[in-house]
């Protein structure tokens, strides 16, 4: 997606070979345009699925999955993350270990948010080795119900998530996909915009 793929280059800063900084306009401010834009993408990637609800995880999945969820007319359910669950019978929970945070997290969804008949498009704002994705499946997992893909914005395709969970058989849509953030240099796979 050549707006995001601008976006990431003029405003991206690489904090390290396997770490992007993108605050100014995903991970803190938002750029509502833009996220209106990325909704809009992804609806047309997904147009072809039978989907009923978009879920995401807090705090960053919500912007892309509100905007994509309000042009596919459909609700949108983001898991909580808590340090220490305490014992409810109402909810799923999976742990994750967080790339960015180096530590684990229980990711929770009231069960009532989910129905078996559910097909679920995924969405979130990175993939890096897959964890949050892979707890977003846990959590639909246990409800039952079916998942149509996942939906990324920023995919670092030199780290193993998006080909584990490929392998898997889930449909990623990635609407930027980075293979390398070495010498502080930002390369997307296919168009080479570089700077
Ligand atoms: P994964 O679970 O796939 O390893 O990592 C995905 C999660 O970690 C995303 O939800 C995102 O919040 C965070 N994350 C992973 N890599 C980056 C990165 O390079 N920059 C930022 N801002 N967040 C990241």
């Amino acid at each position: 997606m050549k707006a995001l793929k601008e976006k990431i280059i003029s405003e991206g800063k690489v904090l390290s070979d396997t770490v992007l900084k993108v605050d100014t306009f995903l991970n803190h401010q938002i750029d509502p345009q833009l996220m209106q834009a990325i909704g809009k993408e992804f609806a047309k990637r997904f147009s072809d699925a039978p989907i009923t609800k978009i879920v995401t995880i807090e705090s960053s999945g919500i912007a892309p999955a509100t905007m994509a969820g309000l042009e596919m007319q459909l609700p949108v359910v983001f898991a909580r993350k808590r340090k220490s669950l305490t014992l409810s019978s109402n909810l799923y929970t999976a742990t994750v270990y967080s790339f960015t945070k180096q530590e684990s997290n229980d990711i929770s969804i009231s069960k009532n948010m989910i129905e078996k008949d559910d097909v679920i498009l995924l969405i979130d704002d990175f993939l890096a080795n897959g964890q949050a994705l892979k707890g977003l499946y846990d959590l639909v997992k246990q409800a039952g119900a079916d998942i149509a893909g996942a939906g990324i914005v920023i995919e670092k395709g030199f780290q193993s998530g998006g080909e584990k969970i490929r392998e898997a058989g889930i449909r990623v849509e990635s609407l930027a996909i980075i293979d390398s953030l070495s010498n502080g240099q930002i390369r997307f796979r296919e168009e080479n915009i570089t700077r």
